[in-house]
């Protein structure tokens, strides 16, 4: 299965900021493992995908928004690995579909529409047998890759880095992007002892994530195991809330691709990118520190996100 994928490269940023505050600070490319099934969500649904393999379903239905990089990645994965997919989204259908959508159709993916309403009963076991009534049998990923296999996945992450990177490397700190925090808890999982992982919530208010994250860690390890603290959410870098942007974030983005040849995000990486040169500016990291910072992906967003915006004539 990961014969597809390209390993994720290693990439030095050099930059006045990381020079000041005397770090090493590198990316680790996900985006480019994949044209289409890239970032964290295709660890996310490896082994949602194995496991309906094993239970020979022939079918994955799952949940999104309409800009979702998990819809986009899960209709390419099913494609590439032989299933039938079902896009559950959410709201009304709007025509002509962005591109995000329409690329999900052309992967295959059947689309269906449930009003907010019923969509936010994604996860009752109600809504959950009406789809199976209406589908068939179908293997049910939820919204995000966000299940147990979704962070057995995305312990896979940071050691792949090691790989790349060779076994002696060791990162201080590993950053990400936060939605479901689903790929933090992954991550720390997966870390030794000595390093820690700084998550950066995308979503206003995001301290509520602390205990999503402490779920996540106590029901992946066997009861009695301590769930590790080696994990810290900075709530201050989601701009207004999940997809807000204002000018200075997309200055940033423009001028970081202009300078450094990576690609960002406006949802996800743009916004812990930032966090991460504000917080070497502050001052927060120590000299000598090793930084590893997971590009999560999620370009196909940016086509539909651009055009919005520019409907507002901000950029
Ligand atoms: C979905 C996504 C995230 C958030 O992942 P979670 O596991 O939900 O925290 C981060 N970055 C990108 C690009 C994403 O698409």
């Amino acid at each position: 299965m990961s014969l597809i994928f390209l390993p994720p490269p290693l990439q030095q940023i050099n930059s006045e900021i990381t020079r000041n505050a005397g770090v090493d600070l590198y990316v680790l490319r996900l985006d480019l493992m994949h044209p289409w099934v890239n970032g964290n969500k295709w660890f996310k649904l490896k082994y949602n995908l194995l496991e309906a393999k094993e239970k020979d379903f022939t079918t994955l239905l799952t949940f999104g928004g309409g800009y979702s990089n998990h819809i986009y990645a899960t209709a390419a994965a099913g494609n590439l690995f032989g299933f039938r997919t079902i896009g559950v989204i959410r709201g009304e259908e709007r025509l002509p579909l962005n591109p995000t959508l329409s690329f999900a159709v052309q992967q295959g993916m059947q689309l269906v529409y449930l009003n907010r309403e019923m969509y936010r009963q994604r996860n009752t076991p109600a809504l959950q047998e009406y789809l199976q009534q209406r589908f068939g049998e179908v293997f049910i990923i939820p919204e995000g890759g966000s299940n147990l296999n979704g962070v057995r996945g995305c312990t896979e992450i940071v050691s792949n880095a090691m790989l790349t990177a060779g076994y002696a490397y060791a990162f201080d700190h590993i950053c990400v992007a936060c939605g479901t925090a689903t790929t933090l808890a992954g991550i720390a999982l997966s870390l030794h002892e000595g390093q820690r992982a700084i998550a950066f919530p995308v979503l206003k208010n995001g301290a509520f994530l602390a205990q999503e994250i402490e779920t996540f860690l106590t029901n992946y390890l066997a009861s009695g195991s301590p769930a590790p603290s080696n994990w810290e959410l900075m709530c201050d870098y989601h701009f207004g809330g999940y997809a807000k942007v204002n000018d200075e974030l997309l200055l940033f983005s423009q001028q970081f691709t202009q300078q450094h040849g990576v690609p960002l995000d406006y949802v996800y990486t743009a916004k812990m990118f930032y966090g991460v040169m504000d917080l070497l500016q502050q001052g927060f990291f120590c000299k000598g520190d090793r930084l590893l910072l997971v590009h999560t992906g999620g370009l196909q967003g940016n086509v539909g996100m651009e055009e919005r915006l520019q409907r507002f004539s901000k950029i």
